[in-house]
């Protein structure tokens, strides 16, 4: 018997522990600790969640943009406020670093800060004379009940991508966080209940699994469905929730490669490196876990083999610990399976320049950096998403091949550069099919004004999270033609 709490669902404005009598174990992927039961809801509890933002949202939709905006800036302060102890849950349920967890909370803040221009960006248009007497006005209006459904790797930052926009557009906003860390969200919903002038059970939370989101997908109540996790369920989200007829932006997974040119600078390619392939322990869907080294051979020896040694360096533990650089993966059996994909590829022929596997330790998740070289550039090493830390290293004689190759993945998230040529920066950022470019950066996170704008399998949907597109996603257009002469 284990004495760890339940966790609760939010609905109408309480916390009420589901009738769900089925959990799941959510465990400190460091120490291996059980932090809390997960109680996997069904289609009552979503329509409890959706009733409850329904009923707020009547109300919340009647105070004025500029007072909804003056809401996110108080959330702003509570979130700043609790800054630290947000962090410290993210590491501790999620295993990234302390540092990491801390900018990924201050990206979330960013995200709420974008979203508090909402007056700005909520205007309409008009047209004034179309015909005799009459002009036309487009308004937007809010959508009515929309929900998020949040994948592990950012359990803070990515519940915040949408709930301030959708909020700032005058919607209710039902959270289904990732069933792996749900802490943090858990927080998030604590402090947004201590803002007076956010009505009550506008914001709801159901915790759960694949019942949830399937209740979530065909509940008729809810206009918009935002979706953050992998390729093959981004794919569920948008067929299931397109055949209810709902709106969905659903980003899926990614393979980002990061070209490495003969002239790159070799101090900047290695932070930039190991922080993009090894960061969050590769859990990222900005990770760049392709290596494309370009040039001759001697000049790509070079480059791998200062990778590799700044990826030796790297601590490995405890993402609490602050000497720690890269904490475990998130659960026994991830690791369990990225082991066997490093003894896959080293049975194929592969040459693992660094091999990561050590004592599992006491959660059963530390895999140190890992790097493998030899591959062929179809291997799957290369080109499926892996999500750990993995760095895959291929090779191509010159630019016009490494545009060929990251060109090659079904995916299209992001794709790196490291040169110190303007002419191959701007050949790659044209050439390349993917939503988010980087020169000589390690991991190329638009700020929170501009669209999360992932290509191909990594985002289904038109608009994107973040930036113009989420005021965009979170409203209707409604048109109105008037004669008054
Ligand atoms: P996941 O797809 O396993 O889970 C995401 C959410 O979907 C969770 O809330 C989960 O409960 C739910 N879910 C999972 N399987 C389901 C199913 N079969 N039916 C219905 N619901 C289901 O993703 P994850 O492992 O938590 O997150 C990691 C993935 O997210 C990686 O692929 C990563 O690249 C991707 N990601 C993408 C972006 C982006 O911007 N494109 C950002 C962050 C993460």
């Amino acid at each position: 018997m284990s004495d760890a709490r339940v966790l609760a669902n939010h609905a109408g404005g309480s916390w009420s522990e589901p009738k769900a009598t089925e959990t799941l174990e959510d465990r400190d992927p460091a120490s291996g600790d059980l932090l809390a039961l997960i109680p996997l809801s069904g289609p009552a509890e979503v329509d409890a969640a959706v009733e409850g933002s329904r009923r707020a949202q009547r109300e919340w939709r009647a105070v004025s943009p500029i007072d909804r905006a003056r809401a996110l800036l108080r959330f702003r302060e509570l979130l700043i406020a609790h800054r630290d102890e947000l962090a410290e849950l993210v590491s501790r349920d999620m295993g990234k670093t302390l540092a990491d967890a801390a900018g990924e909370v201050g990206r979330g803040i960013e995200s709420v800060e974008a979203a508090a221009a909402s007056p700005h960006l909520l205007k309409g248009e008009n047209l004034e004379g179309v015909a005799e007497g009459i002009d036309v006005e487009l308004v937007r209006q809010p959508i009515g009940v929309v929900a998020a459904i949040t994948p592990f790797n950012f359990p803070a930052m990515i519940p915040l991508w949408f709930l301030p926009f959708a909020l700032a557009a005058g919607n209710g906003f039902v959270l289904k966080p990732s069933e792996r860390d749900p802490l943090p969200p858990e927080l998030l919903l604590e402090i947004l209940s201590e803002i007076d002038e956010i009505p009550a059970g506008l914001v709801s939370l159901v915790h759960g699994g694949r019942e949830a989101v399937d209740a979530i997908l065909d509940h008729p109540g809810i206009g918009a469905v935002s979706f953050v996790g992998q390729a093959s369920t981004a794919v569920h989200i948008a067929t299931r929730g397109a055949a209810s007829g709902k709106r969905v932006q659903a980003l899926g997974g990614a393979k980002n490669s990061i070209v490495v040119m003969p002239d790159a600078d070799p101090e900047l390619l290695a932070r930039g490196v190991t922080g993009s392939a090894f960061g969050a322990a590769g859990q990222r869907c900005l990770a760049g876990s392709v290596g494309v080294l370009v040039g001759t051979e001697s000049e790509q020896d070079a480059h791998r083999d200062a990778i590799v040694e700044a990826a030796r360096g790297l601590r490995v533990g405890p993402g609490l610990d602050p000497e720690t650089d890269v904490g475990p993966v998130i659960a026994p059996e991830v690791r369990e399976l990225l082991a066997s994909e490093i003894e896959q590829a080293a049975g194929r022929g592969a040459e693992l320049a660094l091999d990561g596997r050590r004592d599992p330790g006491p959660g059963g998740c530390f895999l140190g950096p890992t790097v493998i070289d030899g591959l062929p550039a179809d291997d799957r090493v290369l080109n499926e998403e892996l999500f750990g830390p993995l760095l895959g290293i291929t090779r191509a004689p010159d630019l016009d091949a490494a545009i060929k190759f990251v060109n090659s993945s079904r995916y299209g998230n992001s794709a790196l550069i490291f040169t110190r040529s303007g002419a191959a920066a701007r050949a790659f950022r044209y050439g390349v099919e993917a939503g988010m470019v980087g020169v000589n950066v390690g991991i190329a996170a638009p700020v929170a004004w501009f669209p999360f704008s992932g290509w191909k399998a990594s985002m289904i949907g038109d608009l994107h999270a973040n930036g113009r597109d989420a005021f965009e996603f979170y409203t209707r257009k409604k048109v109105v033609t008037s004669r008054w002469e």
